[in-house]
């Protein structure tokens, strides 16, 4: 409890949602790194498989406002505030699914939070995979092939199999954002979770400590993507509606 009135002390403005924001991923699927820098990357990414049905997508992912209604999503990939500019093909609503179990463990962390009067406030959850070939399509177009190779944009995301999201701290009555140091979707070293100081630092630690008590891990290139483990993950490309 302490943590938390300390942080809600320290509390100042919440980030504005105005950041360019937006790229953000898992790391590709590289089985056989070349590089010492592709080791890090390697430890988030999805190995290659076949897709799911739809079918099978249906039953297993879950909207997380379906768990807690006061959980806040803002799909970037939905709409045109994300690193490529433009809503991203397999999304369709304002809305994030994960694995059932995922969604539940969520709703935990939301509770936790709560007690502080804090919150979550969802980017992105399940990933359709045709989402990711855009994604790398952008990257290839754009020139920007290092994004890939360095793990910020994934080529196989754990976000297609519905086992990882992308959140952060808002203020539980007003969907405020706290400041966590940089935008989502920040391509550098300033979004590697440690590399933050001050007010940034301990919000990303309470944002890590009650994840990962809930089963969660941090991917440490990016202090808002986390992933949850479940048996036999497999990927879906099923519409987000
Ligand atoms: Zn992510």
């Amino acid at each position: 409890m302490s943590e938390f009135r300390r942080i809600r002390r320290a509390r100042t403005a919440a980030l504005a949602a105005a950041l360019a924001g937006c790229a953000h991923s898992a790391p590709a699927a590289r089985p056989e790194p070349t590089n010492p820098a592709a080791a890090p990357a390697a430890a988030v990414n999805a190995q290659p498989q076949p897709t799911a049905s739809n079918a099978l997508a249906d039953s297993l992912l879950m909207d997380v406002r379906a768990v807690d209604s006061t959980i806040r999503v803002e799909a970037r990939y939905a709409g045109s505030h994300n690193f490529t500019g433009a809503p991203l093909p397999g999304y369709e609503a304002n809305r994030a699914f994960l694995r059932r179990e995922a969604a539940v463990a969520l709703g935990r962390v939301q509770a936790r939070l709560g007690t502080g009067g804090l919150g979550l406030k969802v980017f992105d959850g399940y990933r359709p995979v045709r989402a990711t070939l855009a994604m790398v399509a952008w990257a290839e177009r754009t020139g920007q092939t290092h994004l890939l190779d360095d793990g910020y944009i994934a080529r196989r995301s754990r976000h297609n199999q519905g086992v990882a999201v992308d959140l952060t701290l808002v203020e539980l009555e007003s969907g405020f954002e706290l400041d966590l140091g940089t935008p989502f979707d920040t391509f550098s070293a300033a979004a590697h979770t440690a590399n933050a100081t001050g007010r940034a630092a301990r919000y990303r630690q309470l944002l890590v400590k009650v994840m990962e008590e809930e089963g969660f891990k941090n991917y440490d290139q990016e202090w808002w993507h986390f992933t949850y483990d479940v048996p036999n993950p497999v990927p879906f490309d099923r519409v987000v509606r």
